[in-house]
């Protein structure tokens, strides 16, 4: 009776923590040989942040993030739009972090290690495909050296990000993941935070943008905090990119020069892009909703079922939620094919309404653009541009699609009651 893990990432080890937290035997199976910090910034929202606690993660996030403050909307010219309290501040009963993937991704890792030893993950097996049998299924899994092998367990998840094998063999005919025209260049650097010194900002707007937070504490000797960044230009029609990696290195000539005249008095942003130690591009992709995950006893989590654009700080908090989910089910169905059927049906509508609200520019930057298209980013007083009711039920509207709603989080009871077991 095992659960079987394809991919080790975000996704994967949440819901291997949550196998073992509820008792449910299971096994991860990642294709690199040795797991490493990768990555940039990212944000986890307070629905994933209360799931990590609901882990006994609380002490462990707060060495490697920071309690995100505030989130403010800029123009181009460097203008306040915006700007709203985030996590606690805002009334949440958890706070947003921000965090380096990498860093967090080693967490998980090594928690995981030590809570469920070092045998629950084998590192260098790919998974290749799977079987569903009259009482389980078979994951073909094949390493470095060329070797193959067979895995047979109750369950298998494919949580092997967006370019998922498991999910390849669901829809054969799907093809690489579809681009939107836009590259993202992504860089943290040293540097003292800016604003209250744990503000996250999204400045410009849908043709160029710019978003930053600290992902550190500041240094009390010298003041600076690892700070991540985000420049992203949308390319003319026709234009063509190369493949998404998230580990490619970027030239920072191919974009700086549409960031060069961004010197606010509160940020810099030429400044934090030529100080970075390392810059990486991504074309920004995504993957069209599907109508189903769950084939038979194969079910798909986090990326490889519900790749969104990344612009709306939740795809690492939601595959950790997708995690939680699937846990909650197992309790209530076992480990059968019905507790996949029950997450589905669950998360799959939900997940589909991101893809499609961010495909749309219907994510928080959505507020950018209005502001872009009625001013060309200059006003004297905001107000004269957009109200502060239409600011305020546009920011709500989408927290209530992404599942961030402040009263609705903290009314709902716990998704994997404390102590439940299988
Ligand atoms: C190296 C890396 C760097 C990233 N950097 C960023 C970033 O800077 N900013 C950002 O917003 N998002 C980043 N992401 C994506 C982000 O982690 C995910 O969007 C989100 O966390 C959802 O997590 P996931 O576990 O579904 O996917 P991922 O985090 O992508 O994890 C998928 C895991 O599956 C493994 N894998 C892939 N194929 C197979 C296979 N066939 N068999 C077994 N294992 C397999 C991968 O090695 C990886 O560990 C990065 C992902 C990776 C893998």
């Amino acid at each position: 009776m095992t659960v079987l893990i394809a991919g080790g990432g975000i996704a994967g080890l949440s819901l291997a923590l949550t196998c073992q937290q509820i008792g449910a035997p299971f096994k991860v199976f990642e294709s690199v040989k040795e797991v490493k910090p990768l990555g940039v910034g990212i944000n986890l929202q307070p629905s994933a942040v209360r799931e990590l606690f609901d882990l006994r993660l609380e002490q462990h996030l707060d060495k490697i993030g920071v309690r995100t403050r505030d989130y403010g909307m800029y123009t181009r010219t460097g203008l306040e739009i915006w700007t709203e309290p985030r996590g606690a501040w805002a009334g949440y009963g958890w706070p947003q972090y921000s965090v380096h993937r990498g860093m967090l991704h080693m967490m998980l890792y090594e928690r995981l290690l030590e809570r469920a030893g070092p045998n629950c993950v084998e590192t260098d097996w790919t998974a290749t495909g799977f079987e569903n049998k009259r009482k389980g299924a078979i994951l073909h899994l094949k390493n470095g050296a060329g070797e193959i092998r067979q895995e047979n367990g109750t369950l298998i998840l494919g949580a092997d990000g967006i370019h998922s094998a498991i999910r390849a063999q669901m829809v054969p005919d799907e093809g690489p993941p579809a681009w939107g025209g836009y590259v993202l260049w992504r860089g943290t650097t040293r540097a003292r935070p800016f604003l209250t010194g744990a503000s996250m900002v999204m400045v410009g707007y849908d043709a160029q943008r710019f978003v930053s937070y600290p992902i550190s504490a500041a240094d009390p000797a010298t003041g600076e905090a690892s700070i991540n960044w985000i420049a992203s230009i949308k390319l003319k029609q026709g234009d063509r990119w190369r493949k998404e990696d998230w580990n490619r290195l970027a030239r920072i000539e191919d974009f700086l020069p549409h960031f060069r005249d961004w010197r606010f008095d509160w940020l810099d942003v030429p400044d934090l892009i030529l100080s970075s130690e390392r810059v990486y591009e991504y074309p920004m992709v995504d993957r069209d909703p599907l109508d189903r995950w769950t084939f038979g006893r194969v079910s798909l989590i986090g990326d490889a079922a519900h790749a969104a654009y990344p612009v709306g700080s939740n795809g690492a908090g939601q595959a950790i939620v997708d995690a939680r989910k699937l846990g909650a089910a197992f309790l209530k169905h076992g480990l059968t094919s019905g507790a996949l059927q029950a997450y589905e049906d669950e998360m799959r509508p939900i997940t589909e309404k991101v893809i499609v609200t961010h495909r749309a520019g219907g994510g928080p930057d959505g507020i950018l653009d209005m502001v872009e298209e009625r001013c060309g980013g200059v006003f004297e007083r905001i107000e004269d541009v957009i109200s502060y009711r239409e600011l305020e039920e546009y920011a709500e509207k989408y927290k209530k699609t992404a599942g961030f709603s402040i009263a609705e989080l903290n009314a709902v009871p716990r998704i994997v009651p404390e102590g439940a077991r299988i």
